[in-house]
């Protein structure tokens, strides 16, 4: 049910940043009156990580690296490793971001097994997934969802930590928000195609929606009973990301 569903808020600073600005953003966490009951996550730039991670002082509020590789170690110059990650103490990365596997090129099999090895490694996994403007015009936004969950479903079995992140690509950056409704029904739908894999375990998923979620149409989503929350771009390194973690109070 979603009541045994912690809401969260994901923010994904994707690369930008400067240690002021994200102080800034921290300590306006820091000073916040945040929900208890919200999970919060934030994803600055990866040389930022630790820097975050020792500034933030709420409970509620972990931190995500944006991208790991597949590998723990080795000559993969230019790459972060999911064991360092957890040697750092950071608990969670962002896979399979549309930015990623469009700029660069990253595959279905690829993002799979980076999300195996991450959970392996101990990390917790915001998987994202979702269809271009081309193919939802053609009317493949469902069968893009599932041929980029099922590349995941084909190695990994235990989903207890996999955040699944509903994030059309032409809702990114664009201010063009998806309809509470229309994510609702998309969300039920993929919630229905997990639970053919996995079963009941599908209940217990969380599945975020994202692509210009702001401090005013987060309201929207609300009695969305498939809308487990927000993966947030822009608006998670402004003031505003605050409204968006209490839009269900
Ligand atoms: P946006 O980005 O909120 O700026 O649209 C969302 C994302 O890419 O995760």
């Amino acid at each position: 049910s979603p009541q045994a569903r912690q809401f969260f808020v994901g923010g994904n600073f994707k690369m930008n940043g400067s240690k002021d600005s994200i102080q800034s953003i921290v300590q306006n966490l820091n000073s916040a009156s945040l929900p208890s009951n919200v999970q919060v996550v934030i994803a600055p730039p990866a040389p930022y990580l630790v820097w975050a991670s020792e500034h933030n002082k709420q409970p509620t509020v972990e931190v995500a690296a944006q991208n790991c590789y597949d590998k723990a170690s080795g000559a993969y110059t230019g790459e972060v490793s999911a064991v360092a990650l957890r040697d750092l103490g950071i608990p969670w990365v962002i896979l399979g971001h549309s930015e990623r596997r469009i700029i660069f090129k990253e595959s279905d099999e690829l993002i799979a097994s980076k999300t195996k090895f991450a959970l392996d490694s101990g990390l917790k996994v915001i998987l994202c997934i979702g269809e271009t403007l081309e193919e939802k015009k053609a009317g493949k936004t469902l069968e893009v969802c599932k041929r980029q969950l099922e590349a995941v479903l084909d190695v990994v079995s235990d989903w207890t930590n996999i955040v699944i992140a509903y994030e059309p690509v032409w809702a990114i950056g664009t201010g063009l928000a998806a309809t509470a409704d229309d994510a609702q029904e998309i969300h039920k739908e993929i919630r229905k195609f997990l639970s053919t894999a996995i079963g009941s375990q599908a209940e217990s998923v969380r599945i975020l929606y994202g692509g210009s979620v702001s401090g005013k149409n987060a309201k929207d989503f609300r009695g969305k009973d498939d809308v487990d929350g927000f993966l947030v771009g822009g608006a998670s390194l402004k003031p505003e990301f605050v409204d968006i973690i209490k839009s269900r109070e």
